[in-house]
């Protein structure tokens, strides 16, 4: 068999039509199912809260779930915030997934594919953390 990695990112188009935006994931999610192929989905926090219906089906072992950001808005370019910012959207993010999903994300994409070395400088920091808190069997999903 050939890995296949197939990502999506996941971010509202206020400029389009946000029930057209729902079927389609509906669409994407029945035909990976019937391929039976896993995907990867970068997430902003605010798509999670509009789409969660759409979402919670994609939401299966074999599927992915990454940090996209806040809201992917035009000021949310991770190679220009600074660290108390990049800290505090990753952690609204990951706690959204958290709650939502009751997963934790497994891979971060910044909007606009942005990063920068305090970006995963944070990131190092939080999956330490993780594994402190598993390690001490503090992990709470
Ligand atoms: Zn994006």
């Amino acid at each position: 068999m050939v890995p296949l990695l197939i990502t999506m990112d996941l971010e509202t188009a206020r400029d389009h039509n946000i029930e057209e935006q729902n079927a389609i994931l509906k669409t994407i999610n029945s035909d990976f199912c019937k391929l039976n192929l896993p995907l990867t989905i970068f997430l902003t926090s605010d798509s999670l809260d509009r789409f969660n219906e759409g979402i919670q089906k994609l939401n299966t072992p074999t599927n992915e779930f990454g940090i996209h950001g806040f809201d992917h808005s035009i000021n949310e370019n991770y190679s220009l915030l600074g660290e108390e910012e990049i800290r505090k959207n990753i952690e609204h993010v990951f706690n959204n997934i958290r709650n939502r999903l009751n997963r934790i994300p497994e891979t971060f994409r910044g909007p606009y594919m942005s990063t920068s070395s305090l970006t995963q400088k944070v990131l190092i920091e939080k999956i330490s953390d993780l594994i402190f808190q598993y390690v001490r069997r503090e992990w709470i999903l």
